[in-house]
Formats: structure tokens, C-alpha cells, sequence
């Protein structure tokens, strides 16, 4: 996909700062940083998200989180992380080449993801598993 900002980054026609990569896949520094170290982790073929990456990829993909996890928990004391990733775009992915977030986070640190809960559903389980046999 060649307008795809990721794919030009991987391909080295964007600038971006690398903290990792191997055959696979590629890992940068988000330029929109909610933290220090926010890191993106991406397949360095295109897929558009958890419903088209095949199953080897995304496990090559999430060895890669992890591997980039441990880095920061060994070079820089890192021990709070959050792992994001978002498919579609009214699940508010924006670049539509899959990657998944690090998110080093911190107390004190101004951010807050919460969702709005909805307890009642308990109600509906039975229902919602019944859908999906
Ligand atoms: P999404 O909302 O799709 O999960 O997140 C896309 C992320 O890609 C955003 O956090 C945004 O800051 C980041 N991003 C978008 N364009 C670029 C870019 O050209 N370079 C880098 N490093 N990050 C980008
Ligand atoms: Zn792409």
C-alpha cells in the first residue's frame, strides 16, 4: 500500500526513530507521544488491522511488544505499560497498518483511560453467548 505513512516507514521514505526491528517487524517512537519511550510496534508487511493479519504475523508482532517491554523495564526501571491496540476506525484507529501501543505510564502522570461502564449487561451474557455458538 504505498500512501500507507507506516509501509513509507518501514521502507525507510519516512524518518522515523527506531528502538527495534528484525525480519519482521519494526518498532518506533510515536510522534504524537502520550509518554516518554510511547512506542509503536508494527508488522513491516501491511495489514490493516486484527481481522487481516494472519496469526503467525501478529504472534511475531506481539513477541516484539513484549521484547520491547522488557528493554525498558531492564535499561530504564519501566514496571507500568500499557498495551493498545486499536481495530477500526470507530475503535479510534487512525493509521490503518496494524500496531500495537507501548505506553509507559506512571503515577502523576496526567493520563486516565476509563471506560464508561455498563454493569446492567451482566444480565444479557447468557443471550450474547448464545449468539456466538
Ligand atoms: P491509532 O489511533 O491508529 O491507534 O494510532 C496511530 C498513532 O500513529 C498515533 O498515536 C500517531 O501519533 C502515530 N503516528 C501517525 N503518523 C505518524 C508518523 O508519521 N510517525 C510516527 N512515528 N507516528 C505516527
Ligand atoms: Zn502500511
Amino acid at each position: 500500500m504505498n500512501t500507507c505513512i507506516f509501509c513509507k516507514i518501514v521502507k525507510g521514505e519516512a524518518n522515523s526513530w527506531k528502538i527495534y526491528e528484525n525480519e519482521d517487524v519494526y518498532a518506533f517512537l510515536d510522534i504524537h507521544p502520550a509518554a516518554r519511550y510511547h512506542t509503536l510496534v508494527i508488522p513491516k508487511k501491511h495489514y490493516t488491522n486484527i481481522f487481516d493479519i494472519p496469526e503467525k504475523e501478529l504472534q511475531a508482532v506481539i513477541a516484539a511488544v513484549k521484547k520491547v517491554s522488557k528493554l525498558y523495564e531492564e535499561k530504564l526501571g519501566i514496571k507500568n505499560i500499557q498495551i493498545i491496540s486499536n481495530s477500526g476506525a470507530e475503535a479510534q484507529q487512525e493509521v490503518f497498518h496494524l500496531h500495537f501501543h507501548i505506553v509507559p505510564r506512571k503515577r502523576g502522570d496526567g493520563q486516565n483511560l476509563r471506560w464508561v461502564t455498563h454493569s446492567e449487561w451482566v444480565n444479557d451474557f447468557d443471550n450474547m453467548i448464545e449468539k456466538i455458538q
